[in-house]
C-alpha cells in the first residue's frame, strides 16, 4: 500500500519539514514539504531512505563482551539490555548518588524527553552537543543583546544585502534560509561572502572577501570603524537602546580599513566599496552572526562584532533585518517545552551556573565533565548515556576522552548507527530513525 506522510527530517539540526512516500511500509521517496520548502531538500535529507534501509546499522541491543573498544558484542533482547542498564544505574545511584550520571543528547525538539528522564532519575547533568556547535555564538549574542542565538530570526527575503562570514549555506544547510537568500538575490539584493576558501556560497555571492585565516575579526573591526567614522549608523536606535557606544567608538578608532587590508590580505578600496554599497540600503542589511563560526580565540569576538554591526544598521525588528521571534509566552500561553520534570537542586558537575557563572546554564558544556570524571570534583561521574551524540567525533582528543570515560562504570550509546562512542560503550541501543 502506498502512503504519503508529512514529517520532519532529523538528519541535521535544521529539521526541515518533509513529505515521505512509502510503499508496503518501505520508504521510497523523501522531499521537502511542498507547502513550505517547495519540495527542495539537501543531499543529506534526500539520502534519508538509505539510512532507513541500511542493514549495517545497529538493529538490536548489544552488550559489550570484551574490553571497551574491542568490538566484541553480544546481541541481546530489549528487556535484557534495559535490565542491564537499570541495574547498573541503580547501583551507581546507591554508591555515588544520582548526580553521578550524565545524559548527553543531540538536543533539538525532543530534548525535554531526555531531560525529564535524567532529572526524574535525580541528576541535574543533562548536556548536549552544543559546546561544539552554537554555544560560542550563543554566548556572544547573550553578552551583548541579553538574548542568545535563538533571540533573533533573519528576514533575509526582504533584505537588500546579506553578509555571511564562513557560513557556506548553499553547500548543505537550512533549506528555508537558502530559499529566502535566492529570493533576495532574485529581487536585486546583494550577497557578500567572507571566507578563507572559495565555496558554493562564495560562487553565488556578489562580493567574495577571501581573507587570510584568522583575520575575519580584523575585517569586522574595520567595518565597525568605518560605519562609525562616516556617522552612518542609526543614531536614533543607538541613543535609545545602546550603552557603551562611546567606548566602542574609542576602541575601534585604530582599526581602519587600511589596517585591516594589511591584516586580511584584501584591498582597502574593496572595504570602502562594500561600505559605500550598504549605507544606502540600511537598515535592510543583515550581518549573519554565525552559528558554528570557526573556532579559534577571536571567533567569540568576531560574532560579537557582527552583532554590533547589526545594531549599527538599526535593523532590529525591521523588515529585511533581525526579527525578535514571538512565541506562546507573548500571548500568555505556556510553551509545550514547560512540561518537563523539575531539575534537581544540585550543582552541575561541569560547573556551569555556579563555578562558571558567565555561561548560560542551559545544557551546560559537555567537555567540562571530563575534569569532574578525573578529579571527582565536585563529585564523581560514573555513567554517561549518549543519545544521538558522539562525544569522540564531536569533541577534540578522543584518546584523552577515553582516559576520562574509563572512570565511568557505565557507558551507553543510543544511536541510529555505530558511532565512535558507541564502539567504546558498554551497551548500544538502536535508536529509531
Ligand atoms: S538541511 Fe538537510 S539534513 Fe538538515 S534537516 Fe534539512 S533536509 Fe535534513
Amino acid at each position: 500500500m502506498k502512503k504519503s506522510v508529512y514529517s520532519i527530517c532529523g538528519m541535521c539540526t535544521v529539521r526541515c519539514p518533509i513529505r515521505v512516500e512509502s510503499e508496503n511500509n518501505k520508504v521510497t521517496w523523501i522531499e521537502g514539504n511542498q507547502h513550505i520548502l517547495g519540495g527542495a531538500l539537501c543531499a543529506k535529507g534526500s539520502a534519508g531512505p538509505a539510512l532507513v534501509a541500511d542493514t549495517e546499522r545497529p538493529r538490536q541491543p548489544l552488550i559489550r563482551e570484551g574490553g571497551r573498544g574491542a568490538g566484541r558484542w553480544q546481541k541481546v533482547s530489549w528487556p535484557t539490555a534495559l535490565d542491564y542498564i537499570s541495574n547498573k544505574l541503580l547501583k551507581i545511584k546507591a554508591e555515588h548518588g544520582a548526580e553521578s550520571v550524565v545524559l548527553s543528547s543531540r538536543g533539538g525538539p525532543w530534548q525535554n524527553m531526555y531531560k525529564t528522564f535524567i532529572h526524574a532519575f535525580g541528576s541535574p547533568n543533562y548536556t548536549n552537543h552544543d559546546n561544539t556547535c552554537g554555544r560560542n555564538t550563543h554566548h556572544a549574542s547573550l553578552s551583548l543583546n541579553g538574548v542568545g542565538i535563538k533571540g533573533f530570526i533573519y528576514d533575509i527575503k526582504n533584505a537588500k544585502h546579506l553578509v555571511l562570514f564562513g557560513r557556506n549555506m548553499f553547500a548543505s544547510l537550512r533549506i528555508g534560509e537558502n530559499l529566502q537568500t535566492m529570493k533576495m538575490l532574485e529581487n536585486g539584493g546583494k550577497l557578500t561572502y567572507v571566507d578563507v576558501r572559495q565555496t558554493m556560497t562564495g560562487l553565488k555571492a556578489d562580493r567574495f572577501f577571501q581573507v587570510r585565516p584568522g583575520t575575519d575579526y580584523a575585517l569586522i573591526l574595520a567595518m565597525i570603524h568605518e560605519i562609525i567614522r562616516r556617522d552612518a549608523y542609526d543614531s536614533t536606535f543607538i541613543d535609545r537602546y545602546v550603552t557603551g557606544f562611546d567606548e566602542l567608538s574609542y576602541f575601534v578608532e585604530q582599526y581602519s580599513p587600511a589596517w585591516a587590508a594589511k591584516e586580511c590580505g584584501i584591498k582597502e578600496k574593496s572595504i570602502h566599496a562594500f561600505i559605500d554599497e550598504i549605507i544606502p540600503v540600511m537598515p535592510k542589511v543583515i550581518f549573519h552572526p554565525g552559528w558554528n563560526l570557526s573556532r579559534y580565540k577571536d571567533s567569540f569576538y568576531a560574532s560579537r562584532g557582527l552583532h554590533i554591526l547589526n545594531i549599527l544598521m538599526g535593523n532590529i525588528e525591521q523588515r529585511g533585518g533581525l526579527i525578535i521571534p514571538k512565541g506562546p509566552g507573548d500571548c500568555g500561553v505556556k510553551s509545550i517545552r514547560g512540561l518537563d520534570c523539575p531539575k534537581p537542586d544540585i550543582k552541575r558537575a561541569d560547573g556551569v551556573g555556579w563555578k562558571y557563572k558567565h555561561f548560560d546554564k542551559g545544557p551546560g558544556l559537555a567537555h567540562l565533565f571530563f575534569n569532574a570524571m578525573e578529579t571527582e570534583d565536585p563529585y564523581p561521574i560514573k555513567a554517561w548515556i549518549a543519545m544521538r551524540h558522539d562525544p569522540f567525533c564531536g569533541m577534540p582528543d578522543p584518546q584523552r576522552q577515553k582516559i576520562a570515560f574509563d572512570h565511568c562504570d557505565l557507558l551507553v550509546s543510543i544511536d541510529t548507527h555505530y558511532s565512535e562512542f558507541g564502539w567504546y560503550s558498554d551497551v548500544i541501543l538502536p535508536e529509531s530513525t
